[in-house]
């Protein structure tokens, strides 16, 4: 298969789009086509089985086919289950997307892009053997999830700038506790300064070509790829124990989870309609009501990962569903407020003894929100994170402590280390250098 850019030039092979990222053009790489599958074609039970299946046509062709099924057991080894909400009066299940090294969705498609990058590495014999350097500014989560997916990989190197005193004391661990490939810097600034670095670095080109400098953002085809496939799995356990498809609850914001979700859809897989939570950023609800784009500002919002105001993947999205009949028709979304999500979490504690982060808590508020002839179908929703992420906002809420799973215990016990720098990139330039 070729990936083409949104923005029309450049044709690319997989590997290609993955190990670039981003098109010379601006243009995000998206397929030339989806594959379409039936549910019957599909033989595999796991989410690392279902990924091989799905996404065997993205990988056909290119120099890393006969590794897929490598990459996905290498990088899909951790519990991905749909598990139904128990007590609750309609059909209703949880995918529950957290449980990886740093507890969050963002550890499936990290770990995809590390597990696949290794290998695209080890196959390029004119490599010099100086190692890629993953340059990566991060507000909390994405750096941790990046940090431990590439933690000890071969011949990649990561560093993560993140502002000093901005981030939960948990995201700092998650940022400051790996190996030797991977060092965190606490720059004397804000998160945007942290971002003005990475891309000065890049924009420089001898800093770029002397440290092999790649970015592994969210909107990188090998992040989204595995999102795709376990929407696929979970449409897949949901269809084969009832046989009726359900309907997808996706928070979102970047529109990585979202957009992963309308693609599995389009792919053939029994999603019977998508609905994208959001928090206060509200411009793909305003899209679908009014038909203009209009990115904005991003708002602070207690679901701080899905703050965007922009979301890159609408490029992506708009250049598969070009007609807005039939984007109104695919998708629909509903918007969160913060007092919402609060009354969410505690509503739901109330009734069911679960405990959500405030991003999954989006996803539970709109599915109340449906009339009840429409809950009569099954519905999933996919929770995003683990609430013992988000301790400081959700224990006030319920008036307890939240449990931490022991995947997140066993990090917070690591020792850690970090750099402090001043928001200047001579300093990182140094760092870098230095670096052996
Ligand atoms: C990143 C993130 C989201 C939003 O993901 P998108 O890629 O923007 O759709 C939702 N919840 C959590 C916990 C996240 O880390």
């Amino acid at each position: 298969m070729q990936f083409f850019s949104t923005r029309g030039g450049e044709q690319i092979d997989l590997v290609g789009a993955i190990m670039r990222g981003i098109a010379a053009d601006g243009g995000l790489f998206v397929p030339d086509r989806l594959p379409f599958f039936g549910p019957e074609d599909f033989k595999g039970e796991s989410l690392s089985e279902i990924a091989a299946e799905l996404l065997q046509p993205f990988f056909a062709e290119s120099a890393l086919a006969q590794e897929l099924a490598a990459i996905c057991d290498d990088a899909l080894n951790f519990p991905l289950p749909l598990v139904e909400l128990a007590g609750a009066p309609r059909p209703l299940s949880v995918l529950e997307l957290f449980h990886g090294p740093t507890a969050a969705f963002k550890d499936v498609g990290a770990r995809f892009l590390a597990a696949l990058m290794e290998r695209a590495l080890a196959l390029n014999s004119s490599d010099d053997g100086r190692p890629l350097t993953i340059l990566c500014a991060t507000s909390g989560d994405t750096g941790g999830a990046v940090a431990a997916a590439f933690d000890g990989r071969r011949g990649i190197r990561v560093a993560v700038l993140y502002p000093k005193g901005q981030i939960s004391a948990r995201q700092e661990h998650q940022l400051t506790c790996w190996g030797d490939n991977i060092r965190a810097f606490e720059i004397d600034g804000t998160f945007d300064d942290c971002q003005a670095i990475v891309k000065r670095a890049f924009l420089d080109e001898k800093l770029a070509a002397s440290h092999r400098l790649t970015a592994a953002n969210s909107i990188n085809l090998g992040r989204l790829l595995p999102q795709a496939a376990y929407h696929a799995a979970g449409a897949l356990w949901q269809w084969r124990r009832t046989s009726v498809p359900a309907g997808f609850i996706v928070p979102t914001g970047n529109l990585g989870n979202g957009l992963a979700c309308v693609w599995a859809q389009r792919m053939g897989l029994p999603i019977r309609e998508v609905l994208l939570a959001v928090n206060a950023n509200r411009s793909i609800p305003d899209l679908l009501e009014s038909g203009q784009w209009r990115p904005r500002e991003s708002l602070r919002t207690l679901a701080s990962a899905m703050d965007v105001g922009a979301p890159s993947n609408m490029e992506r999205l708009l250049q598969l569903l070009p007609d807005f009949v039939d984007l109104k028709a695919t998708i629909e979304s509903c918007s969160v407020n913060d007092a919402e999500i609060r009354a969410q979490i505690s509503k739901d504690f109330d009734l069911y003894g679960r405990i959500w982060c405030p991003h999954t808590a989006t996803g539970f508020f709109a599915y109340d929100r449906l009339d009840d002839s429409r809950k009569r179908s099954p519905w999933v929703v996919c929770a995003t994170a683990h609430p013992a992420k988000f301790d400081s906002i959700v224990e006030p809420i319920i008036g307890q402590p939240v449990p931490v799973p022991d995947s997140l215990n066993e990090l917070l016990a690591r020792p850690t280390a970090k750099t402090s720098l001043a928001a200047e990139l001579d300093e990182l330039r140094d760092e870098l250098t230095r670096w052996t």
